[in-house]
């Protein structure tokens, strides 16, 4: 297998997704020395069946508005890869979701949930839907009528929705109320659903902690722990809120957290009290990050501005894909920052890894650092097999060992010669390994 022409190749089949190529790019050069050892890969084409998706549902959702108005929107559902477990993955409803975006994330996500030990195979879905401004009505409208095209797709056996950006709680629930009513059965189908109704405890924290164990599993390879250190966070949404409490539980102090509108800059630290704030703002009233300026009389650039140009030791971007850039990856580092755990999928930008790993700072890719959301989704389909729910100790307990397990699997696949970890590479053959070898075994 030759990474440019597999490459190539795809860039002439799917000219009009970067996004979903960027992502590919990454895994393909990482993989193409271990792939090669393998010819028997090569044999069954794994990696052009690893890279294109098993298949991809694409819909018109109709909804009325509050004026009764009737709109459309997208719907997609993209079933990547089943080889180990059902399809799992997350649903985005954000304005910017196209179907790029939607097959980078299932891709991405493939690898991730091989990395969890769980398992689950991958996928990703989504609406251009954005839930901004709407109202309750008009959200729960939208999600039962995303849910009576997508229902036809899913089940606990087959495809596992989750949330991503745009679907918390209240989303999902929406969802599996209107899934239950199709199917008129009460299945684990959905995951992040609420503790009344089979939703696993530490769900809504996994991530963002899962960012943080990762985390400090990157500094303990070096001697070092969160104690005083600072950390810029940017998001203000689930994963950035879970992984701001997390570093403070740990001793670390956040400066900074953001929205697409702009950043804070918090010198004293974003504290318990505040970031209970925070918590209110961003997931009662819905409001933006500069409302947390205003009441604490703290810096906020706006224009939808990045926090990485501040100093810190540690960054950990919990936005989106492509918000940290190679210019500004270079500023992270010259200003003296050690380390960067990505809680959002793929927010570094190509240029942006390279500026890490030439520096030899601590990097972790978002598909190893962020896959504790993920693996509670799994361990909250385990419980609703069993029928069960599991203590919150019990939960953080399992989430906490399995991102040691994946931090030791980066560990063993992307050591260099000079001792120097890249946890790129490591994640990807740790995820990718597994995968391949379960296509093998199942035939074409
Ligand atoms: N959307 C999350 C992710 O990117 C979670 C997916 C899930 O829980 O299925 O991994």
């Amino acid at each position: 297998m030759k990474a440019e022409q597999v490459l190539n190749d795809l860039k002439r089949r799917f000219p009009n997704e970067p996004e979903y190529l960027q992502a590919v790019e990454e895994v393909l050069y990482s993989i193409e020395d271990e792939y090669n050892k393998h010819p028997e890969f090569d044999y069954y084409n794994l990696v052009e069946r690893l890279c294109i998706p098993d298949r991809v549902y694409e819909f018109r959702v109709n909804w009325m508005d509050d004026e009764g108005k009737i709109r459309t929107n997208m719907g997609y559902r993209i079933q990547h890869n089943n080889a180990i477990g059902p399809y799992k993955g997350g649903i985005r409803f954000h304005s910017s979701v196209n179907l790029s975006i939607l097959k980078f994330l299932a891709f991405e996500q493939t690898f991730k949930n091989s990395l969890t030990t769980l398992p689950m195979g991958g996928g990703k879905g989504g609406s251009d839907f954005s839930p901004r401004g709407k109202s309750d009505d008009e959200i729960m409208r939208f999600c039962q009528a995303f849910v009576l095209e997508l229902g036809r797709h899913i089940g606990p056996n087959t495809d596992v929705p989750a949330g991503d950006i745009g679907v918390g709680g209240r989303e999902v629930g929406y969802m599996f109320g209107m899934y239950k009513k199709l199917t008129r059965e009460f299945t684990g189908t959905f995951t992040g659903k609420g503790m009344e109704f089979g939703g696993s405890l530490i769900r809504p924290e996994a991530t963002g902690y899962g960012v943080v164990y990762f985390l400090q599993e990157m500094l303990a390879t070096k001697g070092l722990d969160l104690k005083g250190k600072s950390v810029h966070i940017s998001g203000s949404g689930n994963v950035a809120q879970y992984a701001a409490e997390k570093v403070l539980q740990l001793g670390g102090k956040v400066l900074t957290m953001s929205d697409s509108n702009g950043y804070i800059y918090d010198p004293d630290g974003i504290d318990e009290e505040k970031l209970a704030y925070i918590f209110q703002l961003k997931n009662v009233q819905r409001g933006r990050i500069i409302e947390y300026a205003k009441k604490y009389n703290c810096k906020y650039v706006g224009d939808g501005a990045k926090p990485w140009a501040e100093k810190a030791d540690i960054a950990l971007p919990c936005a989106t894909q492509n918000e940290l850039n190679g210019e500004q990856a270079q500023i992270l580092v010259n200003n003296g920052c050690i380390a960067v755990s990505e809680g959002a999928n793929m927010p570094s930008t190509p240029e942006a890894i390279k500026v890490f790993l030439d520096n030899k700072i601590l990097y972790s890719p978002g598909k190893a650092s962020n896959a504790g959301g993920v693996s509670v989704s799994g361990l909250e389909m385990s419980q609703n097999s069993e029928r069960l729910s599991w203590t919150a100790e019990e939960v953080d307990n399992r989430l906490h060992a399995i991102m040691k397990d994946i931090h030791e699997n980066c560990v063993k696949y992307g050591t260099c010669e000079d001792g120097y970890v890249n946890y790129v590479k490591g994640a990807n053959v740790a995820g990718f390994m597994k995968v391949a070898k379960a296509m093998m075994a199942q035939g074409i």
